[in-house]
């Protein structure tokens, strides 16, 4: 790896060479932004028949509410290419049945008000524009995850941090005092920690009701949960990791750290609201399997599993909370729209990978019925 020639660091990122001085391939974080904007460019047609054949697989996977996340410049995941995602998202939104919302990745909260002026902005019609993305570090599996001590198996690295936390701070603040929700990318325990820092600064210089979140909340100390419980953030996890990581997670955090990685029993009895999510298109958008990774991990510090319940509540009325929503979807209840589905058996009774989704209802319509159900 990289991280000790420093001709070889970008902010925020790093291009990897190997001992000769060759570039592997191996490019990580921010430093892949430049690249992904000399890919080709894709046209309305690409993008209309993605957005029909993800919207298939997310109905039969008995999803009825999204929230995207979704840059405005080449900052974020996609980089250079996804320069243009908001403009793309915005003529794509229309054709969906979800409710949807979107979140903004942007170092200029003021694109939100620009961005409301289109389709993605229509709270009467379930489009919400009310949220806005920042990354403090990278990710567990490229060893870019910010932490206090190296990674056990990568000795010579603890990760990065993405983001100036005076640079942090500031979008988190013109965020807040918009109204809009905060949604901070931390994975590494450093980076939840800062997490923490930031927004107790933030709640202290500006009391008040908020739906602030931590994205991923990944490896935690035990002050930074207690902390995420005092602030009243929410921890938007994605339980399917314990699935897609599962060969290399305990090496890579060690021993230690384990118990405090995906530690949803323990956010959950600090009183934290944990909200589930995919992590798609990196994870598979698969509820019941992630719901099943949850509540079923044998070998990644099984005393953080949860209950079929609890997982339940993750998908349902946590997202839907933490999303603005509890007043209209995320439960069954007199009053608010018939959003379901139907599953073949109990996924609190048995494993929820046996479950299979056999019908998704969306405000009272079937958008999906498998058939023989
Ligand atoms: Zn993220």
């Amino acid at each position: 790896m990289g991280f000790d020639r420093p001709d070889t660091i970008v902010e925020g990122g790093a291009v990897e060479f190997d001992a000769s001085g060759v570039a592997t391939g191996l490019v990580r974080e921010r430093a892949v932004e430049p690249l992904l904007g000399l890919l080709g460019d894709v046209t309305m047609d690409d993008l209309e028949a993605g957005a029909a054949s993800w919207s298939e697989r997310l109905l039969r996977q008995g999803v009825t509410a999204i929230s995207a996340m979704c840059q405005t410049t080449a900052e974020g995941p996609s980089g250079g290419a996804g320069t243009f995602e908001a403009v793309g998202w915005s003529a794509l939104v229309d054709r969906l049945p979800f409710d949807v919302q979107t979140i903004l990745i942007t170092p200029d909260v003021g694109d939100v008000d620009v961005y409301r002026d289109t389709p993605l902005h229509r709270p009467g019609a379930g489009r919400r524009l009310d949220a806005v993305k920042l990354f403090l570090d990278g990710t567990l599996g490229g060893c870019t995850a910010c932490m206090h001590l190296p990674f056990s198996d990568h000795p010579h690295t603890s990760g990065l941090a993405t983001l100036d936390p005076d640079e942090a701070y500031r979008r988190l603040e013109a965020t807040h005092l918009a109204g809009l929700s905060a949604c901070v990318h931390a994975i590494g325990d450093a980076a939840n920690a800062r997490a923490a820092e930031l927004f107790g600064r933030l709640l202290a210089a500006h009391p008040g009701a908020h739906r602030h979140r931590v994205e991923h909340a990944s490896v935690l100390d035990e002050a930074t949960i207690q902390r995420i419980a005092e602030l009243g953030l929410t921890a938007v996890v994605q339980p399917i990791n314990l699935h897609s990581e599962a060969h290399w997670l305990a090496d890579r955090v060690g021993a230690q750290r384990l118990s405090g990685t995906y530690a949803f029993r323990s956010l959950l009895e600090a009183g934290v609201r944990l909200a589930g999510s995919s992590d798609a298109p990196i994870e598979s958008t698969d509820v019941l399997a992630a719901l099943d990774a949850a509540v079923h991990r044998p070998t990644l510090a099984a005393d953080q599993a949860i209950s079929g319940l609890d997982a339940l509540r993750m998908y349902t009325t946590a997202a839907s909370a933490v999303r603005g929503t509890e007043g209209r979807l995320g439960s069954l209840a007199v009053g608010l729209q018939a959003d379901l589905v139907v599953l073949s058996a109990d996924p609190t009774a048995v494993r929820p990978a046996e479950v299979h989704v056999q019908r998704t209802v969306i405000g009272g319509i079937d958008h999906f019925v498998a058939q023989g159900a």
